[in-house]
């Protein structure tokens, strides 16, 4: 069993028919991840993202085991 970060974007306010979730081993991949995934599916400029948008993403991410 190994710590890792998950990422559930219907876990984000006004996302909650998105499908997607990332996983991945540290938070600096995972917010690669995320970024990538808000970018091609939402059309997001993740380079814009405010402090507070990035703190209110960071509430979401789930400690899992796998
Ligand atoms: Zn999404």
């Amino acid at each position: 069993m190994a710590l890792a970060y998950s990422y559930a974007c219907r876990d984000c306010e006004g996302m909650e028919t998105c499908p997607a979730s990332v996983t991945a081993a540290t938070k600096e991949e995972l917010w690669k991840l995320t970024e990538l995934h808000a970018e091609i599916a939402h059309g997001e400029i993740p380079a814009d993202w405010d402090p507070e948008t990035r703190a209110y993403l960071e509430t979401l991410v789930r400690e899992v085991r796998v």
